[in-house]
């Protein structure tokens, strides 16, 4: 076991530390419009963050479930939530359907694909899958192929993806979305691609991948943090939330039925809008995930109207 832990560990430091999807993998373009709007103002207030030009809908798909634990989920060391005990847990993974009255359809993360349904870790492959990879079980009609069959609505619609970031449960349905595909994630987010031990497979060589800079030249400040308006019409805004992972995103959409946060794993549960403790996996820093939580619940305090999802949690009456 200690000899297994010895080979694991300094595998696990590489995987951390590498930049993967390198340029053979993926070009690491700078995306033109509508993306990256130049000398945006330096500071949007509440009420600009809430003004969209332009109409956009929004639908919460469930697909699949990830056998987990509740210390993944919310950080257990933090002061208010210590009480609390360990537990092993099943939670939702979802996407997010976008309908944008001018560009089309777009997706927030993608959930899972068939690949899953006979197989816990579906199409990637390598021999370090048991040991840093949760499981993931998904019943056929909860495929994402399937549950936009029965909307009607067909994958070659889709125009792109944005991701919240680029863990496994959040890229896992792309490998069945056709392509070309506008695909775009953080700045600094990586997914881990190592040969013969760790292989997504969710991606293609043929793909780009856009980044979102939250520089000054590109986005603004805003009081949940740097924020970068997608579509250039305030319908949907990009808010830089790093801790969980390093290039980790939040989006604020303002739907045709109110604003809405979709969190990702920047908040996985709502126990952390409660207690104010952060998610337990932090790849980019606790503190940094901290700081991230804080930023959210007063922006969600200071604005009751604003629906939340967390990124791996049921809805309840914080929804
Ligand atoms: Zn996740």
């Amino acid at each position: 076991m200690i000899k297994l832990i010895m080979i694991v560990l300094p595998l696990l430091a590489s995987f951390m530390s590498c930049t993967v999807y390198k340029n053979s993998d993926f070009s690491l373009l700078r995306s033109q419009e509508p993306f990256f709007a130049e000398n945006t103002p330096d500071y949007i207030d509440d009420a600009e963050l809430f003004d969209a030009k332009k109409k956009i809908s929004l639908t919460v798909l469930q697909s699949g479930k990830l056998l987990s634990s509740l210390s993944q989920m919310i950080n257990l060391k933090h002061p208010a939530c210590a009480e609390m005990t360990d537990q092993s847990l099943t939670v939702p993974i979802y996407a997010y359907l976008l309908t944008h009255e001018e560009h089309g359809i777009y997706m927030i993360d993608t959930g899972v694909s068939n690949d899953y349904v006979n197989n816990n870790y579906g199409n990637m492959k390598g021999l370090l899958l048991p040991f840093v990879m949760s499981k993931t079980v998904v019943r056929s009609e909860n495929t994402i192929e399937n549950i936009l069959n029965s909307m009607n609505i067909k994958v070659e619609k889709l125009k792109g993806v944005f991701f919240t970031h680029l863990h496994f449960d959040h890229t896992s349905g792309l490998s069945s979305f056709p392509r070309p595909l506008l695909l775009v994630a953080g700045a600094d987010e990586f997914s881990p691609n190592i040969p013969v031990l760790l292989k997504p497979g969710h991606f293609r060589k043929s793909d780009i991948l856009y980044r979102i800079a939250f520089d000054q030249k590109y986005a603004s400040d805003s009081s949940i943090g740097r924020v970068v308006d997608i579509f250039g019409d305030g319908s949907i805004w990009a808010i830089w939330t790093p801790g969980h992972s390093k290039g980790h995103i939040s989006y604020l959409v303002n739907t045709c039925d109110g604003p809405v946060l979709v969190a990702g794993d920047a908040l996985m549960n709502y126990h952390s809008i409660k207690y104010g403790c952060g998610p337990g996996k932090c790849f980019d820093g606790v503190d940094k995930a901290q700081a991230t939580i804080d930023r959210l619940i007063s922006f969600i305090k200071k604005n009751p109207q604003v629906r939340v999802l967390a990124g791996h949690d049921y809805p309840t009456d914080n929804e």
